[in-house]
């Protein structure tokens, strides 16, 4: 991919499918924290994290959390955009 610069972009907001019902509910993604649960905007059922995960977040948008990505970025040396 030749010289393009790695950096890690932060999301501010991610869309988490309800696990229940199907309705796509937007959350904002905290800056420095990592969120275990939401709640469907539509039917109220509140989603977990799954075990293995880090967040909702993590687990369920294909984005990652902020602390996640701010990891990511330190461990390969990657610059933050945010
Ligand atoms: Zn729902
Ligand atoms: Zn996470």
């Amino acid at each position: 991919m030749g010289r393009k610069k790695s950096f890690v972009k932060i999301s501010k907001v991610a869309s988490i499918k309800c696990l229940n019902c199907g309705e796509v509910s937007k959350r904002k993604i905290p800056k420095d924290s990592s969120p275990q649960y939401f709640d469907c905007d539509k039917c109220g059922q509140r989603t977990q994290t799954p075990v293995a995960s880090c967040c909702i977040i993590c687990a369920f948008t294909g984005k990652k959390c902020t602390p996640s990505l701010m990891m990511d970025a330190k461990i390969k040396g990657l610059e933050i955009r945010i």
